[in-house]
């Protein structure tokens, strides 16, 4: 099921919070948001994901990672990689990470997620807490390291739909960062995030309180 689709319960009525982001904010010292990763496999998201989780809950942030291998023994193992599924995969958890960036988490996302549309519609939906990061590597970079022998796997024909090679990948328009993986080393691109992420969850960059409605999701699909 798609945003722009209706919702397909009725007679359904939100239930108001009585703590505000603002207090989740205040009570964890940083703000709540998403920084997404996109990029072709192999190009480093979940190695650099799991390295800032680490970095940020020293600094005593609530930092999480949601990684795509992970979701996919869970939540999403219904889902295969055709197009359909992929678009479902990508609202699934970007739905979830709406969610936990609500509950005052900094989400780190870490999913090749190849289509800008699906992109998008998170960025939409989030409200201006969305921070869409290109884990950016040559294709010829990535397969030369494949990790979990997929390249390989691809290419003899053993794997259909592998993104970069069977199957589109979307590169970012406009996005809030670009990690050039195959010319920084893993230490110097965990910097950068961690600096990035110090800056735009830091909680003396609101000022004034901010309207609830204001905040994270947009009203639609849930
Ligand atoms: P993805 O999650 O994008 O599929 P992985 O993190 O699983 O990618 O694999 C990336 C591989 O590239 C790992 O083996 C990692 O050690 C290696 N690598 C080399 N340089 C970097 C870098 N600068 N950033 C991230 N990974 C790197």
């Amino acid at each position: 099921m798609q945003d722009d689709q209706p919702t397909k319960s009725t007679n359904i009525v939100r239930v108001d919070h009585k703590v505000s982001p603002l207090d989740r904010w205040r009570l964890n010292g940083h703000t709540g948001g998403i920084m997404w990763f996109t990029g072709l496999s192999a190009s480093g998201k979940s190695t650099l994901a799991v390295r800032l989780e680490e970095r940020l809950h020293r600094k005593g942030m609530q930092a999480y990672v949601l990684d795509g291998d992970n979701l996919r023994h869970g939540l999403n193992a219904d889902l295969g990689f055709s197009p359909e599924d992929r678009t479902e995969n990508i609202r699934r958890v970007g739905e979830t990470a709406l969610l936990m960036a609500e509950a005052g988490f900094v989400v780190i996302s870490a999913f090749i997620s190849p289509y800008r549309a699906d992109r998008d519609r998170i960025r939409e939906r989030s409200k201006g807490n969305f921070h869409e990061i290109f884990v950016s590597a040559p294709i010829s970079v990535c397969e030369a390291r494949d990790p979990k022998g997929l390249y390989k796997k691809a290419r003899a024909g053993m794997i259909t739909d592998f993104t970069g090679i069977s199957a589109p990948y979307e590169e970012p328009l406009d996005p809030e960062m670009i990690i050039d993986t195959a010319s920084t080393d893993v230490e110097g691109c965990v910097d950068q995030l961690v600096e990035f992420a110090l800056v735009q969850f830091a909680l003396e960059s609101f000022d004034s309180e901010p309207d609830p409605a204001d905040l994270y999701r947009e009203p639609g699909s849930d």
